[in-house]
């Protein structure tokens, strides 16, 4: 049945069976799931959770905020934020930002002392410091870590300093007393400490507050770059590429997503140890993914690419840590549990094979060729020959 919807040569969706056959929100959220390009075995996955499978938990996870939607936009009316409400939708960012800043002024995330409220847990206490209780104000203003990222702002508002404000008083004075850039970078650092603390909570990780502050600011411009259709090109004295060792070619991937849902594209690009390009590619996606699918369809097809030139050993790298880790993981669960599978089969037919993340300041070529994609909407492949984009970026080695 759902192998009829798929086009088994371009192992892209039937788009237009697809929009014939169901309703458009229908076919929307079909359009929007990635497929894996070795095509897996039909399965059933809950998309509510990262494991993929169904629990009671989770499905509240993916009503609350549903619900509590319903709830708030009726009662909108007269709301004394009306300001903040608009310059939040107005916001020039992703749109899950907007909808974050907007769940974080209406007291409905998930934080410990809610979940305790809902009785889905019978502690609040704060993950992040498993000193004090955790409201909003809490998880945002007063404790340590956020703190800690706040402090890196230079021309943070003061009001930051004040400890009785929360979330919606800080973001009315910056209204006041600062631009609408500086009520962004508030929302984006928040973002990215709600993030951090989901780590903590999940996954057993975090970053330091440097490294928050510093992707805050970069998903911000990354954004604003992304709508931009002229390609940057990068000047070469700000890009390192280390070569690889004889007989090894540096696979270097890169998925990219734009998240109001513009478009998704991807970037491969080979080189050898001399520093030669070998082969690329510039491919935008038949859909808007998520950043996390893009990435590892990225990967995918930077591994197709490198069996197409018969490369026996490669070194993979990857500026998306949890797609690398999940790769080492072996996950093959979650929404995107097929694609790693597949790229675990495909992975066993080269000699020799490591797989790194590296940063994303480091990867340049491949997220230009992403953008490339990106901006023309055209795919590109080049065997043999060197894209003319990225051509000063692989200097050869000084050393
Ligand atoms: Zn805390």
């Amino acid at each position: 049945m759902v192998s009829a919807l798929i086009d088994h040569d371009t192992k892209h969706w039937k788009a237009d069976l697809v929009k014939r056959i169901f309703l458009p929100f229908e076919a929307d959220t079909i359009l929007s799931i990635p497929l894996s390009y070795t095509l897996p075995d039909d399965k059933l996955i809950w998309m509510g959770n990262r494991r993929g499978e169904f629990t009671v938990r989770s499905a509240y996870y993916v009503a609350l905020p549903i619900v509590e939607s319903i709830q708030e936009g009726e009662s909108s009316c007269g709301d004394p934020r009306t300001q903040l409400w608009k310059k939040v939708w107005h916001f020039n960012l992703p749109s899950k930002i907007r909808i974050f800043a907007w769940r974080a002024c209406m007291n409905a995330l998930p934080t410990m002392l809610n979940l305790k409220i809902r009785g889905v847990c019978t502690e609040a206490i704060c993950p992040t410091c498993d000193q004090c209780i955790e409201n909003t104000s809490h998880a945002f203003l007063e404790c340590d870590t956020p703190r800690s990222i706040w402090s890196l702002w230079s021309g943070r508002p003061a009001f930051l300093e004040n400890r009785q404000a929360d979330i919606v008083d800080v973001a009315l004075h910056v209204i006041c007393n600062g631009s609408s850039q500086d009520l962004e970078t508030f929302f984006v650092t928040a973002w990215y400490i709600w993030f951090n603390r989901n780590q903590i909570v999940f996954e057993s990780t975090s970053l330091l507050p440097s490294q928050i502050w510093d992707s805050a600011l970069r998903l911000a411009k990354d954004f604003k770059g992304a709508l931009s259709p002229v390609v940057q090109l990068h000047d070469c004295r700000t890009t390192h590429w280390s070569l690889p060792p004889p007989g090894f070619y540096k696979v270097q991937v890169h998925g990219a997503s734009s998240l109001d849902c513009l478009s998704s594209s991807i970037g491969v690009i080979i080189g050898d140890s001399s520093g030669h390009v070998t082969a690329a590619l510039s491919r935008p996606l038949p859909a808007c993914y998520s950043p996390e699918a893009a990435e590892a369809i990225a990967l995918e097809h930077g591994i197709i690419l490198a069996h197409e030139m018969n490369i026996p050993h490669v070194l993979l790298e990857s500026d998306s840590l949890s797609t690398v880790q999940s790769i080492h993981a072996k996950k093959t669960g979650g929404p995107l549990g097929h694609i790693f599978g597949g790229i675990h089969s495909s992975l066993r037919q080269f000699s020799s094979w490591s797989l790194h993340h590296l940063k994303r300041d480091r990867n340049r070529a491949a997220h230009d060729l992403a953008q490339l994609a990106k901006s023309t909407g055209t795919s590109q492949v080049w065997k043999g020959t060197t894209p003319p984009l990225p051509r000063v970026l692989f200097p050869p080695d000084p050393s």
